[in-house]
């Protein structure tokens, strides 16, 4: 039989300090693949480097021209883990015949990765790494993150649970996934929406090994409400819901206020109307803006934007890698590597 062609993704921003580390247990674990006769020879580690402004695409490309397994790829800007990933997919893909992606940190135990593998073997096209616990993770963390799990449940977006972008995908899938056009691509949304023969692997999270998180609550923040919003129509229902009980409500109060007119104090009806005036102009607001959010979705996806942009691919570039092994490091400019390839 003939052992299927992997590429192992590997998404990187600012990632010097905990490259070399990576770079060196990956390379271990694919050869070790190799020995077993589990994957191909042609098998390789892609890495994405996304728009990182330390040295870790110098870090990449070196390590390309010393070892035939390591590709890279260097985007020409920063677009977010996400799109990097996506980078990583499509690239590998035709090249491949099964991809696992995981990140720089290696907080993923890379292990489980032959269990990926045989998995693949028995027929599995997409294979899920999920975590047992999260207790390496700060409480922080750990509750936004449940928190943002349980949300998108009740909202109605299929999520594997305590599942991150460390999984498995067949070229298969792959093909199914790029048919999705979609510029707010949320993978882990839309990986359970292929079908397939799946499969799930459990596996201890491990502490990021070195430098900080690139995810800051910020980015959380913005990734949970990118999820939502592109999945889920269900807040403009929980509005409109809202919209009709403040209607409701305010024929009640208008009739009372009506009375009060005709047949009191007509003074005491102030307070209620400044209060009103609040009340409805908020929710106003919030209609409007959330409403905005969608509509601003569409104008994304109505223009089609490219998710991201190659600058340089290490396999096409169009020295032989000896040359370049003979020059100094310093003469290596990265610049006029990819100039010259246009
Ligand atoms: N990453 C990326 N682009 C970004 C931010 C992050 O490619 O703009 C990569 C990063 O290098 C890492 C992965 O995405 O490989 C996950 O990031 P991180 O480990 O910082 O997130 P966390 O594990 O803390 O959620
Ligand atoms: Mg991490």
């Amino acid at each position: 039989m003939m052992e299927p062609v992997l590429t192992i993704v590997v998404p990187c921003y600012n990632e010097e300090e905990v490259l070399p580390d990576t770079i060196h247990k990956l390379r271990q674990l694919l050869l070790e693949l190799m020995a077993d006769e589990l994957v191909s020879k042609q098998s390789k580690i892609l890495f994405v480097d996304d728009g990182s402004k330390d040295r870790t695409w110098d870090m990449i490309y070196k390590e390309g021209l010393k070892s035939e397994y390591i590709r890279g790829l260097k985007l020409s800007r920063n677009v977010g883990h996400q799109n990097a990933l996506l980078a990583g997919l499509f690239t590998a893909k035709d090249l491949s015949d099964c991809i696992v992606s995981i990140d720089a940190d290696l907080q993923d135990d890379i292990q489980v990765i032959r269990e990926f593998i045989l998995k693949f073997h028995e027929g599995c096209e997409i294979v899920y790494g999920v975590r047992k616990g999260r207790e390496t993770d700060t409480l922080f963390k750990r509750s936004t993150a449940q928190g943002f799990y349980k949300m998108m449940k009740i909202l109605g977006v299929d999520l594997v649970y305590n599942h991150a972008d460390f999984r498995l995908m067949s070229r298969r899938a792959l093909q199914a996934l790029e048919r999705f056009n979609e510029v707010n691509l949320f993978l882990r949304g839309i990986v359970p929406l292929l079908g397939f023969r799946t499969d799930v692997v459990y596996y201890d999270r491990l502490e990021r090994q070195a430098g900080e998180t690139k995810y800051p609550l910020k980015k959380m923040l913005a990734f949970a409400f990118d999820g939502i919003t592109s999945f889920s129509i269900s807040p403009i229902r929980f509005v409109l819901m809202l919209g009709l009980v403040s209607f409701f409500m305010s024929l009640v109060f208008g009739g009372y206020f009506l009375t009060l007119k005709f047949f009191g104090d007509t003074e005491t009806g102030w307070t209620s109307l400044i209060t009103s005036i609040w009340l409805i102009g908020g929710l106003q607001l919030i209609a409007i803006g959330l409403i905005g959010e969608y509509v601003g979705k569409i104008y994304k996806e109505a223009k089609q934007r490219p998710k991201y942009i190659v600058d340089i691919d290490s396999f096409n570039l169009p020295f032989s890698r000896h040359r370049l092994l003979q020059q100094t490091d310093d003469s290596l400019d990265f610049r006029k590597i990819s100039d010259s390839n246009k």
